[in-house]
């Protein structure tokens, strides 16, 4: 790519950056707010079975990975040390003890056994628990929440569903970018936002091309994954609508203050294609793609394939249903 490539107008461009990051997470919770993906990530002990083993004892975690495990499978459970030695994970080395309830805070209070506060994100963690549990309305409890909660140090780490590799991010903005371009409209929403046709030209250009080296435009893989249609255009991977490159440049929060603005443009969202889950991992190249945000909303949890063979039964039970009530 050359170095001086035009520049998008800048929603756009953030849009397209802000994927490169996790999801928003308070003050309450163990997680980051908005992290770059290929940060510290967090795993659950009880599902340290979905991975591999060289997971744990290799590089496979640009930032590294903290294992996060509840007091009593440490206090109580001689199978989960087994584990634990296995996988060579150490309590304040690359685990520490996660306490969500004010129950494992008495019975396995981390100060008695003069445990300390985990503060660094890099192991060695030197110290032994976080915890983040919530103060009970019935009870005059204060909140307890110890641990990666400072300014400059908040949140632990990433939820690891969420990970991806630098190299993988970079792919993914350069693919999210081709699928702008591909929109039926790209061109004269970009002419509208500022861009000149040079400088469209220029970056679809240099965007093809990366892509193309990359093979991040394998045009087959894009439509049978329902990322494109077949006049190449970008669609929506569930309802299977053409995207209007204007959802990219609208500021929802803005127009719905504003009369001027197009009120028919649904606003956009990433999806994944399949679904991120623990022990697998989905954000990358192929299984990304722009769609609508209420389409989205429906199946985020479930990926896209499950929610189309859920929405097929729901419209079989119907016929059937409107059928037998004429009858
Ligand atoms: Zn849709």
């Amino acid at each position: 790519m050359p170095k001086r490539l035009p520049k998008l107008p800048t929603l756009l461009q953030s849009k397209i950056y802000k994927t490169g990051q996790t999801r928003s997470a308070n003050d309450d919770v163990v997680f980051q707010n908005r992290a770059n993906r290929n940060g510290t990530v967090l795993i659950p002990f009880e599902s340290i079975h979905l991975f591999d083993i060289s997971v744990f004892t290799s590089n496979r975690f640009e930032s590294g990975f903290i294992v996060l495990i509840s007091p009593e499978a440490y206090y109580t459970n001689p199978d989960a040390l087994a584990l634990m030695k296995a996988r060579k994970l150490k309590l304040g080395v690359n685990t520490i003890l996660f306490y969500e309830t004010r129950a494992q805070w008495n019975e396995f209070n981390p100060y008695k056994n003069k445990l300390t506060i985990a503060e660094k994100r890099t192991s060695p963690i030197d110290g032994h628990f976080v915890a983040r549990i919530l103060s009970s309305n019935s009870k005059d409890e204060e909140k307890i929440i110890l641990g990666f909660n400072t300014s400059n140090c908040k949140g632990a780490g990433i939820r690891v569903a969420e990970y991806a590799s630098l190299l993988t991010i970079k792919a993914s903005h350069l693919q999210l970018e081709y699928l702008f371009w591909l929109c039926y409209n790209s061109k004269e929403v970009a002419l509208d936002a500022g861009m000149t046709e040079s400088e469209i030209e220029n970056r679809i250009d240099a965007i093809s091309t990366a892509c193309n080296n990359q093979k991040l435009s394998d045009t087959d893989r894009l439509y049978k994954t329902r990322i494109i249609d077949n006049a190449k255009n970008t669609i929506c991977p569930l309802c299977l609508k053409k995207l209007s490159a204007e959802a990219f440049l609208l500021n929802f929060f803005e127009s719905s203050e504003r009369s001027d603005i197009n009120k028919d443009i649904s606003p956009i969202n990433l999806f994944h294609i399949n679904q991120l889950k623990i022990g697998e991992f989905n954000h990358a190249p192929y299984n990304l793609a722009w769609g609508h945000q209420n389409c989205n909303m429906i199946c985020k949890e479930t990926g896209v394939i499950e929610t189309i063979k859920w929405m097929k039964e729901v419209v079989v039970n119907t016929i059937i249903f409107n059928k037998d009530s004429s009858a």
